[in-house]
């Protein structure tokens, strides 16, 4: 994949692309770009193009399947300072295992998978409690009014460090509504746990909306990695 130039060529371009997009967004409504993590989610996509990525820079991935994230962190454990965000449903029986490559997880929904994580080993791993912003359960993520007990347990639980909250904006309505919604779960979020500061939100359609809504980390796939192939 690496060897065949176009591809090379225009995975350059879209990050580039994405880059001036989050930079012009960020600048648009008074914040740094510095402030703001961009995270490519590389799900479906070989090992391969982790590597692409990282060559042009790229130091955060994201990935949603613990199987195939596994697999793909053990082939490029040589590229130094990568780090690997989990952002996907995570069994609690898997969930010691993806401490070890990842650094960061990003859908704590329930107390089961924040109890599964612990860890008295002195390593520390990011963890973001996951927001469901619908009313439809199915859609992944704690329900708005139970956030403050699941932080309660992060807070809890040794080996995890608290970085604030996560969502996916809703199907059926305007992302900016909804991202909204979001930072006002953060602030309340913030008041219990002060350094819980950080809002991962905003994909490949919708990061200008929640950069204006005060995402810290986006998290972009198809957007800079281009179409996904199925799933394997
Ligand atoms: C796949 C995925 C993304 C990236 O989606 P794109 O629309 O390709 O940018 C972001 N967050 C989560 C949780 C995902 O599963």
């Amino acid at each position: 994949m690496s060897s065949d130039p176009a591809v090379g060529g225009d995975l350059a371009d879209r990050l580039a692309r994405v880059a001036a997009d989050v930079e012009s967004a960020a600048r648009a409504v008074g914040r740094r770009p510095e402030e703001i993590t961009t995270i490519v989610v590389t799900k479906f996509h070989p090992a391969e193009l982790v590597r692409d990525l990282y060559e042009r820079g790229v130091r955060d991935v994201g990935e949603n399947r613990h199987q195939e994230a596994q697999v793909k962190a053990a082939e490029l454990s040589d590229l130094e300072g990568l780090r690997w965000h989990f952002v996907g449903q995570l069994q609690s029986k898997k969930a010691r295992q993806a401490r070890r490559y990842a650094a960061a997880v990003h859908s704590l929904d329930r107390s089961s998978v924040v109890d599964a994580l612990s860890s008295d080993d002195g390593t520390l791993l990011d963890g973001f409690v996951q927001v469901n912003l619908t009313d439809d359960p199915s859609r992944g993520g704690v329900p708005v009014d139970d956030v403050e007990s699941l932080v309660e347990r992060v807070l809890s639980t040794p080996g995890l460090r608290l970085r604030g909250v996560m969502a996916v904006a809703p199907l059926d309505e305007p992302p900016r509504a909804a991202f909204a919604r979001l930072r006002r779960v953060s602030d309340r979020v913030r008041s219990l746990a002060p350094e819980a500061q950080d809002i991962s939100a905003g994909m490949s359609p919708d990061f200008a909306e929640a950069i204006a809504e005060g995402a810290t980390h986006l998290r972009i796939g198809t957007a800079i990695t281009g179409m996904r192939p199925g799933p394997r």
